[in-house]
């Protein structure tokens, strides 16, 4: 058996990895694009394949970075089958056209020429290879044949980090590989914790986006919220706006529930909430499966009970911040010619508004670079613009949805498997996993793969 780490390079980037099973299966787990990198550097290193045909593809989540390429990787492999759970299936279709969208716009001011990567026309082609996989439901690649005798079967484990994540634990002849994906084990307000299996499994493949980051047990989730809505309220009390940086999938249905039941346990100030367009579509979805999937609250209706309202992308230029209202808008990280981006640059100005920072952001982007700016100081969101004061408060909280390093290591100790390897980390957060693990199970081998390099399991 073989594992080949398909980004270009050890960091939470591309997310795509090759699993060959002897001559009995070739099956690639997600296939995503690069968040922070442009072109054909934005996508994992397909070529460190070579030309054998695969089996099939297994989408873990719907996050850009692990779903992000898939048009790509299935326009030469029209009748390789897309195992998925019904939820990724659902925010596939969203996620991949707003794609192309951006594409075409940065074509059209950037001048990539190699964009639009995969045309419109090519996502829905690919939604025809999709086969949606219920967690618990042992599933075989050989579509027609039986899972229980067949040499290699799979079987999908809610990962609790978004809407439909799912871990991947692949039985082949007498060994048990588990694939985390992204997971959480700490239920947010939505997401219950990860369900993941604990005996049998010989070889973890997991994240390691947390491993750089201590977590105290007083720095926990619902320290967190408390210190976030009381920061809201006080913004609100001298006059303020607030600006929360959000992924369209995941923070902004999270944040949305959690401002809802906030406000109605009196925590919170009834008040308008913004969200986008993009967001808007995942949300439906998040309605749609509120009793069908893995979700909590399963009588909560986010558009209908929070109702947010949707921002037009072609009003946003002429938006201008207002008192006691809260806006939860895309990207994350602040990228540049995205809304949160252009919107933040009207809160920096002036001192009685807030942006606040509740996910994971990469030091080098836009929101990493204002967390690094003191008050008072110039920092610039947009590269092509003049630096701004910034005046407003900014702060960050953490609500994350990925695995927190304490809860993970302890997943990893129980599991006790004989090879652990670590992906979708920085540098540092995967020689923290590795020098604990080392310390703590001296017999367990723990490998970070090079990119493109096969490794034996
Ligand atoms: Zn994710």
């Amino acid at each position: 058996m073989k594992f080949t780490n398909l980004t270009r390079a050890n960091e939470i980037g591309a997310n795509s990895y090759l699993l060959e099973f002897d001559g009995e299966g070739r099956i690639v787990l997600d296939a995503g694009l690069h968040p922070r990198k442009e072109g054909e550097e934005a996508t994992p290193n397909f070529g460190a394949m070579g030309e054998r045909p695969t089996d099939a593809l297994i989408v873990s989540h719907a996050h850009h970075d692990h779903i992000g390429a898939l048009p790509l990787f299935v326009r030469r492999r029209e009748k390789m089958p897309v195992y998925l759970s019904e939820a990724t299936y659902l925010l596939a279709e969203p996620l991949l056209h707003n794609s192309v969208e951006v594409m075409l716009k940065q074509r059209a001011s950037l001048g990539i020429t190699s964009y639009p990567l995969f045309t419109h026309k090519e996502v829905d082609r690919s939604a025809k290879a999709y086969r949606v996989c219920r967690p618990g439901q042992e599933c075989s690649i050989q579509e027609d044949s039986d899972p229980k005798g067949a040499p290699l079967s799979f079987r999908l484990y809610p990962g609790g980090h978004v809407l439909g994540a799912v871990g991947v634990r692949f039985r082949y002849r007498d060994r048990q590989i588990f694939y985390t994906g992204d997971v959480s084990f700490q239920e947010q307000t939505l997401m219950p914790a990860a369900d993941f299996p604990l005996d049998g499994i010989d070889t973890l493949i997991t994240e390691a986006t947390r491993g750089g980051k201590e977590t105290p047990e007083n720095q926990r989730r619902p320290m967190q919220i408390e210190r976030l809505i009381s920061s809201i309220e006080s913004t609100f009390r001298r006059g303020g706006a607030v600006l929360i940086p959000v992924f369209a999938l995941g923070k902004t249905q999270e944040l949305l529930a959690t401002l809802h039941l906030e406000q109605k346990a009196g925590r919170l100030r009834r008040c308008p909430i913004t969200i986008g367009g993009l967001s808007r579509s995942f949300t439906q979805i998040y309605d749609r499966l509120a009793k069908r999937s893995f979700r909590r609250h399963p009588g909560l209706s986010l558009l209908g009970d929070v109702a947010p309202t949707v921002l037009d992308g072609r009003l946003a230029r002429q938006l201008s911040p207002k008192p006691g209202e809260l806006y939860l808008i895309s990207s994350g990280m602040m990228t540049e010619h995205t809304l949160s981006n252009i919107l933040a640059r009207r809160f920096l100005p002036e001192e009685r508004h807030s942006i606040f920072i509740v996910g994971y952001c990469d030091p080098n982007s836009p929101a990493g670079q204002l967390l690094q700016t003191s008050r008072g100081n110039l920092v610039a969101l947009d590269s092509e613009l003049p630096p701004q004061p910034l005046l407003c408060e900014v702060e960050q909280f953490d609500l994350t949805s990925h695995a927190i390093r304490e809860d993970l290591l302890a997943y990893i100790l129980r599991v006790n498997p004989r090879l652990c390897v670590l992906v979708h980390g920085d540098p540092p957060a995967l020689a923290w996993f590795q020098e604990r693990l080392r310390e703590e199970r001296p017999g367990l081998e723990v490998v970070v793969p090079a990119p493109g390099e096969p490794l034996e399991l």
